[in-house]
């Protein structure tokens, strides 16, 4: 291919892809040619016949890899938000490949040799604190991957990572197939008790699927959960439900279950070659928890107030159930539906009541004036910018002064080949080794596109939490591409996303930016007292689905046999063991648990959440406790958090910003599980 716009540096805005030229085709040489480049680089540095200095291994290192960065950055966003079939068989030929040129340079031994010299006399280099912090870091990355094993391992570790690679790729792929593949199709009179937005959803679903003048629901979330919440047919609930849960479980050539027992027992391999007894116990070493006990002490802590207050609730839906004229006991159709019913009779309100004050494009302007109040910042659309979907918005981001700090991508309808989910990205992470790089930062949702778009109140505080994820990509202000933004701790990495959900639920944010779509009325005062009072309602039932999933996920990864699990049998005994109320399901199941498999990301990680949320309870109470979420001198010092990326320990972060540990009292409040 002789014009491939991948191979050249794009003249464009902050250097945003040029969406509009780039088609699949150009991914794979352009994969080819970054991974050549890489080698040659690495190549250079550990044929160097100078010693091994700071500058020439670990500065080296952080330059390298620039076009494959880049593409890679780029594949992976289109390949979750605009993909095709093209872009699956990509993914599918160069993720292996790709994880196995990277294991390829995590195993170079005479990169190890250079890292482990410079590490050995780390304290005699002079360096400062984020270059100490950052070969510690290298230091330790090489170490994990296997970089000190013997030959063999090492050899076997390669095997290992390449087929996770593969397993990952296909367990997704297997999840996104499901949720396409599934739609339930409505006629007119199968929509009782479905409220307008949700009719609307749904027949703007049907007509992008071909089936004009009738009903679509899927089993994206933001479809499937407003049907389980309203629909009065309790046949079609069940219907929908099954298929919900059944994500990634049926027999055939899309079926999970046996790509989870070969990741689980690879992970057990790989940990056990690391010198770990567990995959949790390698994982979790190198977090702000440091071992599976802290993580599983922090959910026992929860498990039993929670499950104590889902039974509470439980009484109460089936009280209303049974006046609903329901003779059969509660089932986990039922939950959301009779919740709602309870919700509405209790505060008296529904969410239907409240969707139409929540204008996706109000509280657009709501996130990017609590940026602008806490940290300086503005928002200013930038429409001569290439996207890769026209729903795509894009906003140059600047501070006081008006000095611009990056590019802000904002994605947030559902439509076909988008993965479901919200999520963070970037297609460029912010760094100044060589003069200031500026990031360029997606936020994803999967918002059901309407006429206005409205959001329900969970809507919005996702909303909030990308855009937290989003902030701390653009407050970046770091010298090392590896240290930047995001690429914290992954228990830390929900602090500036969870805190931010708080100011979705500001009475300040409430009162200027909840206003009526069609009428511009303000959340009228009862309401919003009643939306705040519900905030507590059904916390039992959403703790347990929670922290049960964040417990499957660590006994799964603790597991010390390492014969093939049977995941149906293994989720069967352990929903007995820890008592799971039958009404109530797991929030992800095995066989569609994303975090857990179409990456290691979050594996042996779910806890994460749960530990952030103690931080971001605990972080926000600080704003409550001065009177003022919008108090400027904390403000300022929130802002270091969200700047330092992993130049510091996230503790010490915590500790400086909160003057002290953090504590548990402001999650179980804030969850209402302390009563
Ligand atoms: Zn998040």
């Amino acid at each position: 291919m002789t014009d491939n716009p991948l191979h050249e540096d794009w003249a464009t805005p902050f250097g945003l892809p040029p969406f509009d030229r780039i088609v699949p085709a150009h991914f794979p040489p352009a994969f080819d040619r970054g991974m050549d480049e890489e080698l040659a680089e690495i190549a250079a540095i550990t044929g160097s016949p100078e010693p091994a200095s700071f500058a020439n291994t670990i500065e080296a290192l952080e330059r390298r890899a620039q076009l494959l960065e880049r593409v890679e950055n780029l594949f992976s966003n289109l390949n979750s938000s605009a993909t095709n079939k093209e872009i699956d068989t990509i993914a599918r030929d160069y993720v292996p490949k790709l994880a196995e040129h990277r294991t390829k340079i995590a195993l170079d031994p005479k990169l190890f040799a250079r890292i482990d010299a410079l590490y050995r006399k780390r304290e005699t280099l002079g360096l400062a604190p984020d270059q100490l912090r950052l070969l510690e870091r290298y230091h330790l990355r090489f170490v994990r991957a296997g970089a000190a094993l013997g030959g063999q391992a090492k050899a076997r570790m390669t095997e290992i990572q390449t087929r996770m690679a593969a397993l990952h790729v296909h367990f997704g792929q297997n999840v996104l197939y499901d949720e396409d593949d599934w739609r339930l199709v409505l006629d007119e009179g199968d929509l009782a008790g479905l409220p307008d937005f949700a009719r609307d959803a749904a027949a703007a679903a049907a007509k992008e699927r071909g089936f004009d003048g009738r009903y679509v629901i899927t089993l994206s979330r933001s479809s499937v959960e407003p049907f389980l919440t309203f629909s009065a047919r309790r046949d079609l609930r069940e219907t929908a439900y099954r298929a919900w849960v059944q994500r990634g479980e049926h027999h055939g050539e899309h079926d999970n279950a046996p790509l989870i027992a070969e990741l689980l027992a690879l992970r057990q391999e790989q940990a056990r070659l690391l010198g770990y007894e567990t995959y949790a116990a390698f994982r979790l070493d190198d977090t702000m928890a440091k071992t599976p006990e802290a993580a599983e002490h922090l959910l026992e802590q929860v498990w039993t107030p929670a499950k104590h207050r889902a039974a509470e609730e439980r009484a109460e839906l089936a009280e209303a159930a049974n006046a609903d004229g329901l003779n059969a006991p509660l089932a986990p159709w039922d939950w959301r539906y009779y919740a709602e019913k309870v919700r509405a009779a209790k505060y008296d309100f529904d969410e239907s009541a409240v969707k139409p004050y929540f204008v996706l494009d109000n509280m657009v302007a709501a996130l990017f004036e609590t940026a602008g109040r806490l940290f300086g910042l503005s928002f200013v659309p930038r429409s001569d910018c290439p996207v890769y979907h026209p729903d795509v918005r894009v906003y140059e981001v600047r501070v006081a002064g008006g000095k611009a700090i990056g590019l802000f991508l904002h994605d947030n309808f559902a439509r076909p080949g988008k993965r479901s989910g919200a999520w963070m990205s970037s297609y460029r992470d912010q760094e100044s080794l060589d003069g200031e790089v500026l990031p360029i930062v997606v936020n994803n949702n999967n918002f059901s596109k309407g006429d206005p778009t409205l959001l329900s109140f969970n809507d919005a505080k996702t909303l909030f939490h990308e855009f937290g994820h989003g902030l701390h990509g653009l407050l970046s202000h770091v010298r090392y591409r590896s240290q930047s933004g995001t690429s914290v701790r992954r228990d830390f990495v929900e602090f500036p996303s969870q805190i931010m959900e708080h100011w979705a639920e500001a009475p300040e944010t409430l009162r200027k930016y909840a206003r009526h779509y069609q009428t511009g009325e303000k959340l009228p005062k009862a309401l919003l007292n009643k939306l705040l009072a519900a905030r507590n309602f059904n916390q039992g039932f959403a703790t347990v689905e929670y922290t049960a999933c964040a417990m499957l996920d660590l006994e799964l990864h603790a597991r010390k046999d390492v014969a093939p699990v049977d995941i149906a049998c293994f989720e069967r005994d352990f929903l007995a063991r820890v008592g799971m109320p039958a009404e109530i399901g797991l929030r992800h199941r095995p066989t569609h648990f994303l975090h857990l498999f179409d990456g290691a990301g979050y594996a042996a990680g779910y806890y994460a959440y749960m530990w952030a949320e103690v931080l971001d309870a605990d972080g926000y109470a600080a704003f409550t406790e001065r009177g003022d979420v919008f108090d400027a001198e904390l403000a300022a010092k929130l802002k270091v958090i969200y700047s330092a990326g992993d130049t510091r320990d996230p503790m010490a972060l915590f500790r400086e910003f909160r003057g002290r540990d953090p504590a548990i009292d402001a999650l179980l409040a804030q969850r209402g599980l302390n009563q």
